[in-house]
Order: structure tokens, then sequence, then C-alpha cells
């Protein structure tokens, strides 16, 4: 849903950490935001069923009220989580960049981050090309793409891959786990700093 409130944190996404996944409010311009909440489907489907203004009860509550008055400014969406990875991103001269190579739920906010650095591998892989290639040229290319991706894709989905399957667990530890880690990141600053420089592909 796309929200608005009296007033945003500008350009910093605000993520709440509940026991079913986290609460995020994503800085939309204005004082508006995209809202990424990941819950049991059925709390969702109550919400989002909701008359506006209960509805708007929900996200101060959620939100503890820090951003004044929440106006929904569109109906709620429920999607299923899911994950998506293919094993070969380049092959024949074709190239597998952003979605179609990768699809995460947005927890650990990796997409669009993963996406930038296919591009970034991309230009690498196809460096030298010049108009009149040969077919042997793009097949080249196209396989130094998929070698230069592979290491980078298998450490990010399996990051994100992982935070999934602590959220869909039933598995105590696993939700401990993955709460002990939040607390972590919180109160250890060179942790935070590794994790962000992570979160970037550094
Ligand atoms: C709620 C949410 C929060 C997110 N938060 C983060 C975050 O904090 N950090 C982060 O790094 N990533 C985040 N992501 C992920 C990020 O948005 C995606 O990884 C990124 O947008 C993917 O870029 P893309 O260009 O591959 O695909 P898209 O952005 O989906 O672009 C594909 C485009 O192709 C168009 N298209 C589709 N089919 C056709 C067709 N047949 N013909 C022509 N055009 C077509 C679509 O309309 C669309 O414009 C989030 C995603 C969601 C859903």
């Amino acid at each position: 849903a796309d929200v608005e409130f009296d007033r945003v944190e500008k350009e910093t996404s605000v993520e709440f950490h509940y026991e079913n996944g986290p609460f995020t409010l994503v800085p939309a311009g204005d004082n508006k935001i995209n809202l990424v909440w990941l819950d049991d489907h059925e709390v969702l489907q109550k919400v989002a069923n909701m008359p506006a203004a209960d509805f708007a009860q929900e996200l101060g509550k959620k939100s503890h009220h820090l951003f004044g008055h929440a106006k929904p400014l569109t109906k709620a969406f429920v999607f299923p989580l899911s994950n998506l990875a293919v094993p070969v991103v380049g092959k024949d001269g074709a190239f597998l960049i952003g979605e179609a190579a990768h699809a995460f739920p947005p927890i650990g906010a990796q997409g669009l981050n993963l996406g930038l650095r296919d591009v970034e591998d991309y230009v690498a892989a196809i460096d030298g090309l010049v108009p009149g290639f040969s077919a042997t040229d793009a097949r080249n290319a196209s396989k130094k793409y998929d070698d230069l991706r592979q290491g980078d894709l298998k450490r990010t989905g399996g990051f994100v891959d992982g935070l999934f399957r602590s959220l869909i667990t039933e598995m105590l530890p696993a939700q401990g786990v993955r709460l002990g880690g939040v607390w972590a990141l919180k109160s250890l600053s060179p942790l935070r700093k590794f994790a962000f420089q992570f979160g970037m592909g550094r």
C-alpha cells in the first residue's frame, strides 16, 4: 500500500522488527511511503480488508505513532513471499540482468542493489565488443558475465534465502537467530558496518 504520514524520515527506510517479520516504511517522495509489512497471511488479509480509518489506526500502532496521522492512499495488496534464482545468468550471447535473474522477497533490501551490480558486471563483460562482433564474441562475453556474477549471486541469494526461511519456519531457534542478529546489528557498530558493506556488495 502507499500511505501518507504527517512526517517521514526523508530518504531513509524505517524498519520495525516484529516476531513475524519486518514492518517497513520506504520513503516515496514528500510525506509518502510504500508499506512493506511481512506477517501471517490471515493477519494481512484482515488488515487489507479493513475500512481505511481502521487500517490507518493499525499503521499508527505498528509504527509506534512516530510519524503522526497515517492516511492510506491506495488499497492494500497482499502478496505471498516468493524467491526466484537461476543457476546460469549468461550463456550463448544471452544475459539475465535484474529480476530476470533473481527475485527476492523484500527483506534484506537487496534486489535493486544486486541488479545494479549485474549491470556493472555486464558492462565489464561486453567491454571491448565493437559493432559487427561475431557470435563467438557474444558467447564469450555472456560466459564472462556468468563467471563474474556467480559468487555475488550465491552469496547474496544465500543471505536473503536464510532470512526468508527464518521468517517462514515455525522453528524457534531460527527465529531466535534472526532476532539475535538484529539485536547484534543494533548493538555492535563494527558488525553493523560490515553488514552495510555486505549489503552494498563490497
Ligand atoms: C516492496 C518492495 C521493496 C523493495 N525494497 C528494496 C530495497 O530496499 N532495496 C533494494 O535493493 N531492492 C528493493 N526491492 C527490489 C527492487 O525493487 C527490485 O529488485 C528492482 O526494482 C528490480 O529491477 P528490475 O529492473 O530488474 O525489474 P523491475 O523494476 O520490475 O522493472 C521491470 C520493468 O519491465 C516492465 N515490463 C514487464 N513486462 C514487460 C513487457 N512484456 N514489455 C515491456 N515492459 C515490461 C515492467 O513494467 C517494469 O517497469 C524492493 C521490492 C519491492 C517489491
